[in-house]
């Protein structure tokens, strides 16, 4: 049996996996104790980071069920208890009145902006490594991420910039949509190439 003991992994494949799993169980403390200092659960957190990095209109409740891992009647009580907490807002969509979109409140924006330093211990870890171990780290994390999200283990949302839809500076001369999406088959403002995406579909030329 092999189970996490390192003993009985003795490949580099299986240490790394290991390894991945003591890492992940970092990212998991400081995201609870962060939680804890703001009164808020783990997944209050990931919910307030998610609808202030992806894309406005993924901000639906079935949206955020997806973009967290959560299953539609957990996140309905957590959407409750974040708004008792003046954090979200629930709103009709005026384009389509069946759709309930999730928006950020004043303060739901500035405690999830506040939050986004909540990796900076693990940025820290990895930057004590040379460039070159960052880069090969970042490139095979990339690809085991995107195998992990073609088995549908996670939902991969994220930025234009490694997606096969992207078309960067296909109107030059448009300052309000210099870039395109192939996919929306509409012009991107710089800005919007930032926000995590749905629809997001990796470019196999950038993994
Ligand atoms: S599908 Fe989403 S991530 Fe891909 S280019 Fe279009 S907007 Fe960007």
């Amino acid at each position: 049996m092999k189970a996490l003991n390192s003993r009985y992994r003795h490949s580099p494949a299986g240490q790394l996996a290991v390894a991945l799993y003591r890492i992940s169980q970092a990212i998991q403390y400081l995201l609870r104790q962060r939680a804890e200092q703001e009164s808020l659960s783990a997944a209050q957190v990931q919910a307030l980071l998610f609808l202030k990095h992806s894309r406005p209109s993924a901000h639906t409740m079935g949206g955020l069920a997806k973009g967290i891992s959560l299953a539609y009647p957990t996140i309905s009580a957590m959407v409750d208890a974040l708004e008792r907490k003046g954090l979200v807002q629930r709103k009709v969509q005026e384009s389509d009145r069946r759709t309930i979109m999730l928006h950020l409140t004043p303060e739901g924006e500035k405690l999830s902006g506040d939050l986004e330093n909540l990796l900076d211990e693990i940025e820290q870890a990895i930057q004590a490594l040379p460039q070159a171990q960052q880069e090969a780290l970042n490139q095979a994390a990339r690809q085991i991420i995107y195998r992990l999200n073609a088995a549908g283990y996670i939902h991969l949302h994220e930025m234009c910039w490694h997606c096969q839809f992207f078309r960067q500076n296909a109107h030059p001369d448009d300052p309000h949509g210099p870039h395109h999406c192939a996919f929306m088959d509409a012009p991107l403002a710089e800005a919007d190439t930032y926000l995590d995406c749905p629809d997001f579909h990796p470019d196999p030329e950038r993994r």
